[in-house]
């Protein structure tokens, strides 16, 4: 297929490398000149603007930083640019609203559009082993479902448009939770005198047992190895952890769902950020504690 890739950041220049690995054409665009040296190198064609790089295909890939982004490149680069019937897959991570708001305007336009947000950080990019949550429509989802499958282990389809990033924000609010629950818990054992391994070695064969301690143990030592064992470098940075609560915050106040558990959480990963930690693994607010 023809598919032009719009975002070759962190994680779009390991997928747009994979897309091309897999045989595609891939026809990929970025505003940074060495995101697109990189896509040259990993067999994808450059353009100097998305309209050229969207021209003639038949899917579109973007994954871009954020809502505004997306929603400006779509309306202005992609709708009537792209031939009409091509298939728009959204994999950024945005607000639902925006999700919803952009696939109505490619439906209107002719479209059949995915969001498509993923759940893997930049080794799963890579590796083509991202999990994929699906919103859409199910005939566009089996369509984007085969171009999904070569980049991810695996494609999940969460419902209507908007459903894949309303998945996203709910599974990253429960884990950011979880995650400074892990910690304070850790923090707690250790005062109490606990071995750490010890205590681990318990709650991860007993009611506590989450995947914050179990696969991603934010203690050093402890567990299997995690970014906590490399000084809390790589991993999933704390500014995008942040991002992702303050999305399911905007999502939850228009929802009035209430969320005292995200809503600190939230609070705490804005204090740790704001303290110079935006680059560090979000497991690292441990430190704080
Ligand atoms: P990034 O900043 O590394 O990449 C974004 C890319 O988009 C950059 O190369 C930038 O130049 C490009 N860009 C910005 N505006 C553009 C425009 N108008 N036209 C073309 N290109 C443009 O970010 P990333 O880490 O790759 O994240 C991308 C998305 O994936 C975000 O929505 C993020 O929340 C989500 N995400 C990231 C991770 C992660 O671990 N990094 C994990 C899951 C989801």
């Amino acid at each position: 297929m023809k598919i032009a890739f719009i975002g070759l950041g962190n994680m779009g220049g390991g997928m747009a490398a994979n897309l091309a690995k897999a045989g595609h054409d891939v026809r990929a665009f970025d505003l940074a000149e060495g995101a697109l040296e990189r896509a040259r190198a990993n067999g994808c064609t450059t353009f100097a603007t998305a309209r050229e790089a969207v021209a003639g295909v038949d899917a579109v890939v973007s994954m871009l930083p954020n809502g505004a982004i997306v929603k400006s490149v779509y309306s202005a680069d992609v709708l009537g640019q792209a031939p009409v019937g091509a298939l728009l897959l959204d994999c950024s991570t945005i607000d639902v609203a925006t999700a919803r708001e952009v696939a109505a305007m490619a439906e209107a336009a002719g479209y059949r559009m995915v969001d498509a947000p993923v759940s893997g950080g930049i080794a799963a990019a890579n590796a083509g082993t991202l999990t994929f949550m699906v919103g859409g429509p199910m005939d566009s989802f089996a369509a984007a479902e085969p171009i999904l499958a070569q980049m991810g282990k695996a494609v999940i389809h969460a419902g209507e448009s908007g459903a894949g990033q309303a998945a996203k924000i709910c599974n990253n609010m429960l884990l950011g939770a979880s995650m400074v629950a892990t910690c304070e818990t850790f923090k707690l054992a250790e005062r109490l005198g606990l071995d750490l391994q010890t205590f681990y070695d318990i709650s991860s064969k007993a009611s506590g047992q989450c995947w914050s301690m179990t696969s991603y143990c934010p203690v050093p030592g402890v567990g299997p190895t995690t970014p906590a064992d490399n000084g809390y470098q790589g991993g999933f940075a704390t500014a995008l952890m942040l991002k992702d609560l303050k999305l399911a915050m905007a999502a939850a106040q228009a929802a009035g769902a209430p969320v005292p558990m995200g809503h600190r959480a939230e609070e705490l990963y804005a204090a740790f950020d704001a303290a110079g930690n935006g680059g560090v693994d979000f497991s690292a607010i441990i430190k704080t504690l």
